[in-house]
């Protein structure tokens, strides 16, 4: 698959999901079950019109544009501040949604505090706000060394969420991405090499390592896709967000499967669908993605865009 089909895959993957899941975001499970969410919708949790995406999408982009300029882990956060404070690549002008954990981190490099120091490092704080925005990165680290790939997205996470727990959660999404984009593994071979290599893959003994990878149990079981639905969880824990988001890529076909089934586990379904978009989109390409879905959503041009700046600049490494 050509580069730039992987790349804008990948960004309309996660506004798309993004999009779909504004409207119904904190609704039940049972209400999806109900009503399932099956095309854009407008209005709903947010009151935005359809294909409006949020802050998934938003600190997507912002990590993009970072990635085009001389990307470092502080220009990342004034790149967040920007959106925060002052809407920058937001859908519409202004922030609409936010996560407590970000919005305090983000308050902090604000008054101050170096970027890779901004996140909360309590365990309260493992939700799933940077594992929602990393995807990108793995363009940024994909060559480099595993330790200084492990280095790199913990201190990319650490922006708004510093705990072990959250690090190991976007590190697996970028490991699982690299070998779908970069080695152009088959979803299942890639996720088998996952629970063969991911774990001493990370070359880190100690104890702290060993009590967070226990969160992991499960979705380094090979036959973690075999799981039944109702014993995952559309939560916004980060371990909920990425487990739910790579047992709807592994149990689907195509891209809208993969998203619609992530959008109707309910509760945080824009950052489910996000993330689930994030793996479908750059699996599948941008062509599997629903045309109708990627003209419904806000600043399509814009975004297609930004792909292409991304591409070029890829091509040119
Ligand atoms: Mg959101």
């Amino acid at each position: 698959m050509e580069l730039k089909e992987r790349i804008e895959g990948m960004l309309f993957g996660i506004a798309t999901g993004d999009a779909l899941g504004v409207p119904v975001e904190f609704c039940q499970r049972q209400s999806r079950i109900d009503d399932p969410v099956q095309e854009m919708r407008a209005f709903g949790t947010h009151h935005q019109p359809a294909g409006t995406w949020s802050d998934d999408s938003s600190m997507v982009f912002c990590t993009v544009e970072a990635m085009l300029k001389e990307y470092s882990t502080e220009l990342l956060g004034r790149y967040f501040l920007d959106w925060f404070l002052n809407g920058y690549w937001s859908a519409h002008g202004s922030v609409f949604d936010i996560g407590i954990a970000t919005s305090q981190a983000l308050h902090r490099i604000k008054s101050g505090v170096k970027a890779e120091l901004a996140g909360g490092n309590e365990e309260m704080s493992n939700g799933n706000g940077s594992l929602m925005r990393i995807a990108p990165l793995i363009w940024e680290c994909k060559n480099l060394e595993p330790s200084e790939r492990f280095r790199f997205v913990s201190s990319a996470s650490s922006v708004t969420h510093r705990h072990l727990r959250s690090i190991l959660a976007c590190h697996y999404l970028l490991e699982f991405i690299r070998l779908i984009a970069q080695k152009e593994l088959d979803k299942m071979q890639a996720f088998k090499e996952m629970c063969r290599s991911w774990e001493s893959g990370l070359l880190v003994h100690s104890p702290e390592f060993a009590n967070e990878l226990s969160a992991f149990r499960r979705i380094l079981q090979p036959d973690f896709n075999l799981l039944p639905q109702d014993e995952l969880s559309g939560s916004g824990y980060v371990v909920h967000t990425l487990e739910t988001s790579v047992w709807c890529f592994l149990n689907s076909e195509n891209f809208r499967d993969a998203v619609l089934v992530a959008v109707n586990f309910g509760d945080d379904t824009d950052t489910t669908a996000a993330v689930t978009g994030a793996l479908a989109g750059t699996y599948y390409g941008s062509n599997a993605i629903p045309s109708e879905w990627k003209s419904a959503i806000s600043r399509t041009a814009d975004i297609e865009d930004l792909a292409l700046r991304l591409t070029i600049r890829e091509s040119e490494r």
